[in-house]
C-alpha cells in the first residue's frame, strides 16, 4: 500500500482548462477577422509515431476552432525541397504557426529546417530566434513541454524565486529551456546530464526537480528533498515516468503523475501559442 503524501499536479485538467480558454479566443478571432488560426504541420515520411502525433495535434486543433493544413512529404525528401516548403508556409498569409514533426531522418539537416520557420510562426519553440528570445527573458514563443511544466508551477502556484531547481536532462527542446525559464523566474538552476558525478547528491538539494532524462524509474524517493516539488518529464514505455512515483510521492509536496501530469500540457501550449500567433500576425 502507498504511503503517498504528496498531492497531484493534474496535467489533464489544467490542459483541459488551457484548450478550452485558447478555443474561445481561437473563435474570437474568427468572429472579429474572419480569419481562422492555422497550423501547419510537416511530416517527412511514414515514421507510425510521428504519424500518430500529429494526428493527435490536428485531432486538439479541430477541438479547439484551429484549422490545420497538413504537408507531407516523403521519407527521400532533401534538405532543400524541405526548407523550400517550410519556407513556402512561413510566407503563406494563411498560416498562423508551423509544427515540424522530428525526427526528420538522418540525411537532412534538421537545424536548417527548423531555422525555415519564421520566427512569428514558430508556435512549437524550436528556432534559434525563440531560444534566444527566451534566454533575454524577451517575449516570444518557448519549447512547448518546458512552457507546459512554467504553466504547471504557476497553476500550483510554486514559489520560483530563490529555490533550488535542479534539472536532471539537457535536450534542447526539454531539459535546457525548461532550466533558462526557471532561471528567468529567479530560481537558482543546477544541470545535470550523463556526465555528471553525484547526481544523488545534487538531486537531494532541489526544491524543484524537473526530471527529463528518458530512463525509466531513474530518480529514486530516498533522494528526493522532503517537501519538494517533483515535475517528472519522462515518458517511457509502460506510461511510465522518470521518477520512483511511489517512493518518491512519499516524500515530495507536489508531483506530477505519468501520464497525466507533463504530457498533456505540451500540446495545451502548441494550441495557445498557435492562437497567440495568430492574435499577433492579424494586430489584436
Ligand atoms: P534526450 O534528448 O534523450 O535527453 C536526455 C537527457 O538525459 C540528456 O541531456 C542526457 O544527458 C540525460 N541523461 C541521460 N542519461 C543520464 C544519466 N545517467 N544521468 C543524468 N542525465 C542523463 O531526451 P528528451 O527529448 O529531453 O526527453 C526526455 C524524456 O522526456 C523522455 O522520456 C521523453 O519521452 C520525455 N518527453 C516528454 C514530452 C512530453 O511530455 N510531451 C516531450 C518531450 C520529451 P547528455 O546530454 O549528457 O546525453
Amino acid at each position: 500500500m502507498s504511503t503517498s503524501t504528496a498531492s497531484l499536479m493534474d496535467g489533464t485538467a489544467l490542459a483541459r482548462r488551457t484548450v478550452e480558454e485558447t478555443a474561445v479566443r481561437a473563435a474570437e478571432i474568427t468572429r472579429r477577422t474572419g480569419v481562422t488560426p492555422c497550423l501547419a504541420t510537416v511530416l517527412v515520411g511514414a515514421d507510425p509515431a510521428s504519424v500518430t502525433y500529429v494526428k493527435m495535434k490536428q485531432n486538439r486543433c479541430a477541438k479547439a476552432g484551429i484549422r490545420s493544413r497538413h504537408v507531407e512529404l516523403p521519407a527521400s525528401t532533401t534538405t532543400e525541397e524541405l526548407v523550400a516548403a517550410i519556407t513556402a508556409l512561413s510566407e503563406d498569409p494563411e498560416v498562423h504557426g508551423i509544427l515540424l514533426q522530428h525526427p526528420v531522418g538522418p540525411h537532412i539537416d534538421e537545424r536548417a529546417a527548423f531555422e525555415a520557420i519564421a520566427p512569428a510562426k514558430d508556435v512549437d519553440g524550436v528556432t534559434m530566434a525563440s531560444f534566444a528570445a527566451m534566454g533575454f527573458g524577451l517575449p516570444g514563443f518557448v519549447s512547448c513541454t518546458p512552457g507546459g511544466i512554467m504553466r504547471l508551477l504557476d497553476e500550483y502556484r510554486v514559489e520560483l524565486s530563490g529555490k533550488r531547481a535542479v534539472v536532471v536532462g539537457r535536450s534542447a527542446i526539454l531539459g535546457k529551456p525548461a532550466g533558462l525559464l526557471l532561471l528567468g523566474r529567479d530560481a537558482t538552476v543546477t544541470y545535470c546530464h550523463s556526465r555528471t558525478t553525484e547526481l544523488s547528491s545534487i538531486v537531494q538539494e532541489a526544491d524543484i526537480l524537473v526530471a527529463a532524462v528518458g530512463k525509466p524509474r531513474f530518480i529514486k524517493g530516498e533522494d528526493i528533498k522532503p517537501g519538494a516539488v517533483v515535475i517528472d518529464a519522462g515518458y517511457n514505455p509502460g506510461n511510465v515516468g522518470d521518477v520512483d512515483f511511489e517512493t518518491a510521492a512519499e516524500r515530495a509536496c507536489l508531483i506530477t503523475p505519468v501520464p497525466g501530469g507533463v504530457g498533456p500540457m505540451t500540446i495545451a501550449v502548441l494550441l495557445a501559442q498557435t492562437v497567440d500567433g495568430a492574435e499577433r500576425q492579424l494586430g489584436l
